[in-house]
């Protein structure tokens, strides 16, 4: 018997399997361009305000562990955002505040997936929820973001995807929107019919939400908050998208509910958050901050995101000027998701492309598969336009000498 378990083989995160070579090729002197970790506060700095509020509680000597919850009056700047933006009522005790949105997955999974359970996840998602079920002896039962419907989700397939699967062991179903790696948001419409499926079917609804204020060209974004009437639901976000703030490490969970099932999920929460103690003290101070500041809030999201739309817009379109890939246009979060069109290329999968590119161009992207979508590769549309000229014109130039012939 080795040292390690069998479950520790599902410890991956496609988005960084390239970090180690990319840092040695660095280390060669090669211009490396990493165009794989969503990290808006790499590119943006974090709203002083913000930091400002950070610091005064490191000087205020608040540096000791916090509850177990979360800080009561971040809980409360989080219900009154969603008061605000969303019309809903709900209350600090809803509230689970986590180590980044990264740490409730963790939770959820432990607290709701027995061996043989399943969760539906739609095609491409992010990740790490793969790994956090596959933990717990849980299988995905998948539906799919349809590209060719600007990857909204085809919910008449649904009735195919839990085809077979018993009842009371779907545990929850999980959407995410705006998506990653789409960088698209579900209609109104579609959140509404899989809300009604959640309830015919009695499944736990979660909504990753972690980009709802990333969002541009228009489109209209809707909240599971707003249609999820009576059906007992999570809706999780976090510090580290709207608030640029990914180093904080800061997320919760909101379950408004006061049906059995959303009281049950809600107090087995805090018992894995007492597990570990509490979230970072001083961070939590700066997020309510964050959060309740809101005149100096949407000042520095809506520069940012007037930033990011211009530069997704303009790398769009020079993916869609390749004759090597094409992109449904985004509207929201910050990546790009382009199709590749293998049969022009010297080259079998995604993850050649992905490995391909940077060892020969010092491209760091992701492989589609990693999401859930072979065939595609995720390009982080955060950078100034020149670094992703630069990089887009690496990409189609790699294609170039990949070319079948
Ligand atoms: N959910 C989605 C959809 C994400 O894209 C990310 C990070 O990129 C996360 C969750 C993780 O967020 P956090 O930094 O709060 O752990």
């Amino acid at each position: 018997m080795g040292i390690l378990s069998d479950r520790s083989k599902y410890a991956v995160n496609p988005i960084r399997e390239e970090d180690v070579l990319a840092a040695q090729l660095a280390e060669q002197g090669k211009n490396v361009i990493k165009l794989n970790t969503g990290d808006p506060a790499k590119y943006f700095k974090t709203p002083k305000y913000i930091i400002d509020a950070y610091v005064r509680a490191l000087r205020e000597g608040k540096t000791s562990y916090g509850s177990i919850s979360g800080l009561k009056e971040l809980r409360e700047a989080v219900v009154e955002r969603y008061k605000r933006m969303y019309g809903l009522n709900a209350d600090a005790g809803d509230v689970i505040v986590t180590q980044g949105l990264s740490e409730a997955i963790a939770f959820i999974d432990g607290a709701l997936i027995n061996p043989g359970d399943s969760a539906i996840l739609f095609r491409p998602f992010y990740p790490i929820y793969m790994p956090q079920l596959f933990f717990y002896g849980g299988k995905p039962l998948f539906g799919d973001y349809i590209e060719e419907k600007g990857w909204d989700i085809d919910t008449d397939s649904l009735g195919k995807a839990v085809k077979g699967a018993k009842k009371g062991r779907i545990k929850y179903m999980l959407v995410i929107s705006p998506n990653n790696p789409t960088g698209t948001m579900l209609s109104r419409k579609t959140l509404t019919e899989i809300v009604d499926f959640a309830n015919e079917h009695d499944i736990f609804l979660i909504s990753d939400e972690i980009y709802d204020e990333i969002t541009f060209n228009n489109a209209k974004f809707t909240s599971i908050t707003e249609v999820a009437k009576g059906v007992p639901y999570m809706v999780m976000n976090g510090a580290s998208k709207d608030y640029d703030a990914t180093g904080f490490r800061l997320g919760f969970m909101l379950v408004p509910g006061t049906d059995k099932i959303s009281q049950k999920v809600k107090s087995k929460m805090v018992e894995f958050a007492a597990m570990r103690l509490s979230a970072n003290t001083p961070a939590q101070y700066a997020f309510a901050e964050g959060l309740r500041n809101v005149r100096e809030h949407e000042k520095s999201v809506k520069a940012m995101v007037k930033s990011i739309s211009d530069r997704i817009n303009f790398a769009a379109k020079l993916i869609n000027e390749s004759e090597y890939m094409h992109v449904v246009k985004p509207n929201g979060a910050f990546y790009l998701f382009p199709k590749v069109d293998f049969s022009k290329l010297n080259l079998r999968n995604d993850k050649e492309f992905t490995s391909g590119l940077l060892k020969e161009k010092y491209v760091q992207i992701t492989r589609g598969s990693g999401f859930g979508k072979e065939g595609y590769i995720r390009i982080v549309g955060l950078p100034p336009k020149d670094i992703l000229e630069y990089s887009i014109n690496k990409i189609n130039e790699f294609c170039r000498e990949h070319k079948k012939r």
